[in-house]
């Protein structure tokens, strides 16, 4: 783990209703401590209560998307005021989901980038190859490229998390060793640097991608690494506390 405060993020993506809040109770019950931001994505319909119910505790709420506009003939589509004002401080953006089934490009979470900044909200903004991007020795190019679209000029000086997620361990049960992550971290850190000096020096890199109980602890542990977004394993508080006491 590096020097930021560490940083563990759930995106429940399109599962829980009502009765999962008490999972959200749980965390924030389990997280007293000021070392570590843990934060939950829920699906829209509960980003409002979750964020009343969890008010007056350390744990933050976010949405997994918002749209680059701030309102309009937009159906279906939410927008980053929107999140804040239903008391959220977070979003996710670029997820691969959403990059892959809604075609969004780095074009596109760079406007949402923006949006978020523009209503308060701390974007996480997530990158990462395919399988075939990998395989074919492309992982850094493919991330550099995504980095550096999908930033605007205008972070500096305001709160960003980037999430690195290979695509191929999201909900696979497979994920990357140790030295595969610190590589694309390392790389990451670099990239950052390189675009905006010292601010991006000071800009959190989560991993994502079947991060669990069992393998958080060494995935936590690797270079660079600042925290994780977690799928699957962020649904259950059990094992989500789990995670998140495994930062050292
Ligand atoms: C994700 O979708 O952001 C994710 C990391 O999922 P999982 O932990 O289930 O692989």
């Amino acid at each position: 783990m590096n020097a930021l405060r560490p940083m563990i993020i759930g995106n429940w993506k399109m599962h829980g209703d009502t009765a999962a809040l008490a999972e959200a109770l749980e965390v924030a019950a389990g997280i007293t401590g000021a070392a570590i931001r843990v934060g939950i994505c829920p699906p829209a319909t509960l980003v409002h209560r979750m964020a009343q119910d969890v008010a007056g505790t350390k744990l933050e709420v976010g949405g997994q998307d918002c749209r680059a506009e701030s309102s309009g003939a937009y159906t279906g589509d939410i927008s980053a005021p929107m999140l804040r004002d239903a008391g959220g401080s977070l979003v996710i953006l670029g997820h691969s989901e959403r990059r892959s089934g809604y075609g969004e490009t780095d074009a596109l979470v760079s406007t949402k980038v923006e949006a978020a900044f523009a209503a308060g909200l701390e974007p996480i903004v997530c990158v990462g190859e395919t399988l075939q991007q990998r395989e074919a020795g492309q992982a850094l190019d493919v991330v550099r490229g995504q980095i550096l679209g999908s930033l605007p000029d205008t972070i500096v000086g305001k709160p960003l998390a980037v999430a690195y997620e290979p695509v191929w361990a999201i909900g696979t049960g497979l994920t990357p060793t140790v030295p595969e992550v610190e590589a694309v971290h390392v790389s990451i850190r670099g990239v950052l640097v390189e675009k905006f000096g010292q601010d991006g020096a000071r800009i959190p890199i989560l991993y994502g991608g079947s991060v669990k109980p069992s393998n958080a602890a060494e995935l936590l542990a690797a270079r660079e690494v600042g925290g994780a977004l977690v799928g699957g394993a962020s649904l259950k508080s059990a094992d989500f506390l789990k995670i998140i006491q495994s930062v050292a």
